[in-house]
């Protein structure tokens, strides 16, 4: 019990009133000395009890001290300037002062000098009736920072004074933490290229202004920040022709957290030279609490060097189409004329041989040679322009099975007495058949002819890669490439061995052939050492 001492005083005044009676009427001395007894027990028990009472409500306080997060301070008032009379052990823990070091001493002593002015007003206005509620100031704390500087801590401080006691009594809070996060967080808005804005999202759209911007906004859009707070929102964002006016103000895509990402163009502030400037951005927005958070990044750069890459791209893309609709129709009327020379000088040589001289003939010879040639060229330009220009026509095509007519053109073409074409069991694969047959075809036709070998060997070989694709190579043991050679080879025209017959269109239309079905092509090979070309299909069924 909290007072139980008062019961053993009252007790003891019981005691001591039936005592006096007893002596006034005179009762025996044994009762009168056993009455005192009680009354001396009482006493001493009341004290007791009186004395643990005050020593536990000392320890309470000094309990509820050390648990409590506060600073307690008390001053005193009659003291000029005012010292600390007593302070909690909070100061201890926070500021690493102990008790000794603060008591006595003023508390103006321990504050930043640039908050003491406004923290000794403040300490003075309030009074009993007018406590001060939560002014900041910064405390030093017994440690330095490393370089010798002054370690402040900041405090919010409660505080009132009681005139009867001359006490100023003040709790604080240590408010470092929140402090120097709130001065990064401003560090980050003060010093960020993207614009930083806070609103009310229960204002209707075409009321909304702005609760915060960060100085963005008027370094970027030239606005004074007072004209931005004074603006409606609506009247600073510019719908965008496309996409429409309720994609660039609304939502683009949102997340279920709240999260949205937009696009829309904001108004500059108008000048002589341009009344109405916009700057094109980028807006994600978070909706937390009844606010919108918002940031734009300014990607005017990027789309005006994507809308350019387009129009660069089409340019480039109606050019090659230009183009390549001119060779098509070029090489397609150019295939007769050769052969129709070859024709005349092959004729005129058999029908009048007889009457011309030796150099008359070679003369002809060398025009019908020429004129081969040229339409082998044209013949290979023209192939060229309608792969490139030509529709595909993909269907399963049995590899074994295009091999082996392959082997039979060639076998009735040339004599394969001293060739070696071997293949592998191949997969189907999915493409233009025809198409592929002329892959085949140039790259076995090149592996004979660039090839000194005695027999002359062409095989094919093939690989299951990821992706439902397949790997062939074509490997022969030929003369070889020399690695120089190599990057260009598939360019139009690009020939490495002069002394064998060739017109340099062969691995440019393999090249566009594979391009065309999806695939790609390299070659590996050293001199003398046979070359290898590899290139990959879909195949024609998922495994
Ligand atoms: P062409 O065979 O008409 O000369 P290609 O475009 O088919 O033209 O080949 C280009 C050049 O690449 C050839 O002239 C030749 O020098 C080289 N080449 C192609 N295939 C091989 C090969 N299998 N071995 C060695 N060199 C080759």
């Amino acid at each position: 019990m909290a007072h139980s001492w008062l019961i053993h005083v009252a007790v003891a005044l019981v005691v001591s009133g039936a005592s006096t009676l007893a002596i006034a009427f005179g009762i025996e001395w044994w009762k009168t000395l056993l009455l005192g007894v009680v009354w001396f027990i009482s006493i001493v028990m009341g004290i007791r009890e009186f004395r643990k009472t005050k020593s536990r409500d000392r320890r309470e306080l000094t309990t509820w001290l050390t648990v409590g997060g506060d600073l307690l301070l008390t001053a005193n008032l009659t003291t000029k300037p005012q010292e600390i009379v007593s302070v909690g052990p909070g100061f201890e823990r926070v500021l690493g002062w102990e008790e000794s070091e603060m008591v006595g001493k003023p508390w103006m002593d321990f504050v930043h000098p640039d908050d003491l002015t406004s923290s000794v007003a403040k300490a003075n206005s309030c009074n009993q009736e007018r406590p001060v509620r939560q002014f900041v100031n910064r405390w030093r704390h017994k440690t330095d920072l490393s370089e010798g500087q002054p370690r402040w801590v900041w405090l919010e401080w409660n505080a009132v004074v009681d005139k009867g006691l001359d006490r100023v009594y003040a709790a604080a809070r240590d408010m470092t933490s929140r402090f120097e996060r709130e001065a990064q967080m401003a560090t980050w808005s003060r010093i960020t290229s993207d614009l930083m804005a806070v609103t009310d999202t229960a204002v209707p759209m075409n009321q909304r202004k702005f609760e915060w911007i960060n100085e963005a906004w008027s370094r970027q859009l030239g606005w004074d920040t007072r004209e931005l707070y004074d603006m409606r929102i609506a009247d600073l964002l510019v719908a965008e022709e496309t996409p429409s006016r309720q994609t660039s103000r609304q939502t683009c895509q949102s997340d279920s957290k709240g999260e949205a990402v937009m696009h829309c163009r904001v108004l500059c502030k108008p000048t002589k030279d341009q009344p109405t400037r916009h700057l094109f951005y980028e807006w994600t927005s978070l909706s937390l609490n009844g606010k919108l958070y918002v940031t734009g990044r300014d990607i005017g750069g990027e789309r005006l060097h994507q809308e350019e890459m387009t129009k660069a791209i089409d340019d480039l893309e109606a050019r090659n189409a230009d183009l390549e609709r001119f060779a098509s129709v070029a090489a397609h009327q150019l295939r007769s004329p050769p052969r129709t020379i070859a024709g005349i000088a092959q004729a005129l040589e058999e029908d009048y041989g007889g009457v011309l001289d030796k150099d008359a003939i070679q003369f002809l010879e060398d025009i019908r040679k020429d004129a081969d040639q040229m339409a082998e060229i044209v013949e290979g330009l023209y192939r060229f322009s309608k792969v490139r220009t030509g529709d595909l026509v993909v269907q399963p095509v049995d590899l074994n099975e295009l091999l082996q007519s392959v082997y039979e053109q060639r076998a009735k073409q040339t004599c394969m007495a001293h060739h070696d074409l071997v293949w592998d069991s191949l997969p189907v694969v999915l493409g233009d058949k025809i198409l592929l047959k002329e892959v085949f075809l140039n790259l076995i036709d090149n592996g004979f002819k660039f090839n000194e070998s005695n027999p002359k060997r062409v095989g094919i070989t093939c690989r299951q890669l990821e992706g439902d694709r397949w790997q062939l190579i074509v490997e022969d043991n030929g003369i070889g490439i020399d690695p120089k050679y190599q990057p260009k080879l598939f360019t139009m025209f690009q020939r490495v061995h002069t002394g064998y017959a060739g017109t340099g269109v062969g691995l440019a239309l393999v090249a566009a052939i594979i391009n065309k079905l999806g695939g790609s092509i390299s070659v590996q090979s050293e001199l003398g050492r046979g070359t290898s070309f590899t290139f990959d299909l879909a195949a024609a069924w998922a495994s």
